[in-house]
């Protein structure tokens, strides 16, 4: 006989149609009401409370959750939330990351016997295909774009070392010495995958940009190139197919022919721009993304998969390996390509590419054109909206999915935050603060699946009314 206590584990195992189906509804009355959940909460958090000891069960846990912190979430999974770069979750993609959590596969160590790895090598063929890169480029899916960017400069480094023969995996960065990195317009998770990689901060030099753009000046590229040229080592260009301030792109054909002059590992900084690729009108944006030693492509942004998804292409998956190899005797590769625990820095590894398998497979790749044509349609009204008012300005036109703006007159970073503060208290949209060439602004950049021109023209008519409430220049 079986004497231990019945646990509420226990009991909720055996209500599971129960609990799914209250989970559902509550998680449908969130998911219908999203286009109009401010986007902003009024409420605060709810206070710390502490661990419960005998606790509530799953259904309970709900009320408990819906109580104490549901209406402080904010509504940035629906359609007029602008800040940052943020996308929503289609339908599909939220189904995929449900059942990553149902199925709770291990896509680490592919000794591990699960279809998990398949699952996720076809994500990455997929998604090669819709970014329109060649076969020579391998991929693995990473929690977000930081993560993207580090790993594509860990394998950059390597390839440095790998140029001066030494095998930096093994004896260390000291044994490499100081590296160069040259960008334009570099994200900030640059700067802190530089310094989590140990090559340090200041190991990146910013190119000159072309004049009021945020792309970078490749002649000036090239001549910084042959001033590193003395160096020990060849350096690394990161490149940026859109910028966060105004989505702006590198002329990423023109650096990949520097090449043919100058030794340099190419990492292209992709996270949202990488999807300019999927409509006419803007693929032209990065014509010679597939020339990139690596690629940076967020998922969790215009794809539209919950957070926690990134994907990062390369060409050199050998040094990859290398780098991120992880040697014990039950973690030898299963055999043919090398397991994904070999290749990114965690070793268990969750199934997060099942949500962009589903919604790749619901909706294709016209379907994610046509999200992407939805970003660009509300940059495009966005914009029209502020340069029809004569107290705003626009600091760029809208190439991508960002519409970067300020005051017509005495933009002080005061009344930029008085403004941004008024827009956003007003819960109808989000926008974020930034500062370009000097100029205090703010951005608003389109990657929701659901935002439609007419939210894009709502969220202009907030953007300007909350200019009465601040108050006037002393001009
Ligand atoms: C968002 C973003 C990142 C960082 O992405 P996370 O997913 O937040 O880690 C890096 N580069 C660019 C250009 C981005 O827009």
């Amino acid at each position: 006989m079986d004497d231990t206590p019945e646990t509420l584990a226990d009991l909720d195992a055996a209500q599971w149609s129960k609990i799914s189906e209250r989970v559902t509804d509550y998680a449908t009355r969130v998911l219908t009401g999203l286009p109009e959940r401010p986007t902003l909460p009024t409420i605060a958090s709810a206070a710390p409370e502490p661990l419960p000891r005998s606790g509530i069960g799953a259904i309970e846990g709900l009320a408990r959750f819906d109580a104490r912190y549901a209406s402080a979430m904010t509504g940035s999974a629906g359609p007029r939330y602008l800040g940052f770069v943020t996308g929503g979750t289609t339908p599909a993609a939220l189904v995929g990351d449900w059942l990553t959590g149902v199925f709770d596969q291990n896509a680490g160590p592919g000794g591990a016997g699960t279809a998990a790895a398949a699952v996720e090598r076809e994500a990455v063929a997929w998604l090669r295909q819709l970014l329109d890169l060649g076969d020579d480029h391998s991929g693995a899916f990473v929690s977000g774009a930081t993560m993207s960017n580090l790993v594509g400069l860990a394998i950059g480094r390597e390839w440095l070392a790998d140029r001066v023969g030494v095998t930096l995996s093994d004896d260390g960065a000291h044994a490499l010495g100081p590296v160069r990195v040259l960008s334009g317009s570099p994200h900030s998770s640059i700067h802190k995958a530089l310094s989590i990689l140990g090559m340090g901060r200041s190991a990146l030099r910013h190119v000159a940009t072309l004049p009021r753009r945020e792309a970078v000046d490749v002649d000036a590229l090239a001549i910084a190139l042959r001033e590193t040229a003395g160096g020990t080592t060849p350096p690394i260009v990161v490149a940026n197919a859109g910028t966060v301030n105004t989505g702006d792109s590198d002329d990423l054909a023109a650096i990949a022919a520097l090449k043919r002059d100058h030794d340099f590992w190419l990492h292209v900084d992709g996270a949202f721009g990488a999807f300019a690729a999927l409509a006419p009108d803007t693929a032209k944006l990065v014509t010679g993304l597939d020339a990139a030693d690596s690629v940076c492509v967020d998922l969790h942004k215009w794809l539209n998969v919950p957070y926690d998804s990134a994907i990062q292409f390369t060409r050199r998956p050998d040094l990859q390996r290398r780098v991120f190899r992880n040697d014990a005797a039950y973690l030898r590769d299963a055999g043919g390509e090398p397991d994904f625990a070999h290749l990114t820095p965690e070793t268990s590894r969750r199934l997060r590419a099942l949500a962009a398998w589903f919604t790749l497979t619901a909706y294709g790749a016209d379907g994610h054109r046509v999200v992407v044509e939805r970003g660009l349609a509300g940059a495009r009204e966005l914009h029209a909206r502020l340069v029809a008012d004569r107290r705003v300005r626009t600091l760029a036109p809208p190439r991508l999915n960002i519409v970067c703006f300020t005051l017509a007159d005495d933009p002080t970073s005061a009344r930029l935050t008085a403004w941004i503060d008024a827009v956003n208290e007003g819960g109808t949209t989000f926008v974020t603060p930034t500062e370009l060439h000097g100029v205090p602004a703010a951005r608003a950049a389109f990657s929701n699946w659901r935002t439609t021109v007419d939210d894009a023209s709502r969220a202009g008519e907030a953007i300007l009314a909350a200019l009465d409430t601040i108050a006037p220049n002393d001009a």
